[in-house]
């Protein structure tokens, strides 16, 4: 059986919100929605959605760079630092992105480190009406030793 370990999320998350442009119209429409229940917790984006998102919702978003500059990849590398919680990230599924490769490493690494991720509106819905939004939680994750130390162990039962 896979060995696990917990993390713990606080009652206050670290949100990651991201949307392609054909899809910024309905990030803003949700954010605006549910602008209450987001100004309990920590806001982060991608440089443009952030932008809007600022301005819309008047309130605090640390902004990364735009996504195809390597926003998504900012905030996939603060997933595997544990330094976010949530991603909402509403991306296009009818056009094509130059930073393709940077979606997909974010959705991975999302899965990876086992944390909850909308991808559309209704998602998000469900995910911002749970009550462990607002509660602290428990998030396991497969201990990765293994994975870390097997190169040390392929040395070791290598012939002398
Ligand atoms: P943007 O990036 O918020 O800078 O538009 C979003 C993305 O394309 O990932």
């Amino acid at each position: 059986m896979t060995q696990t370990i917990t993390l713990t999320m606080d009652a206050r998350k670290r949100i990651a919100l991201i949307a392609h442009d054909n899809k910024k119209d309905d990030l803003l429409e949700w954010a605006a929605f549910n602008r209450m229940l987001l100004a309990e917790h920590d806001l982060y984006a991608t440089g443009t959605t952030g932008g809007l998102l600022a301005e819309q919702l008047q309130l605090e978003i640390n902004r990364m760079q735009s996504g195809p500059l390597g926003g998504d990849l900012q905030i996939g590398a603060m997933i595997a630092q544990r330094e976010i919680d949530v991603l909402i990230f509403f991306w296009d599924p009818l056009e094509a992105q130059p930073h393709d490769p940077d979606i997909r490493a974010l959705l991975r690494l999302a899965v990876v480190w086992n944390i909850p991720v909308a991808t559309n509106r209704a998602s998000a819905d469900f995910i911002c009406a749970s009550p462990l939004f607002q509660t602290p939680y428990q998030r396991t994750v497969p201990d990765y030793t293994e994975h870390r130390e097997r190169m040390a162990q392929k040395f070791q039962s290598l012939p002398e």
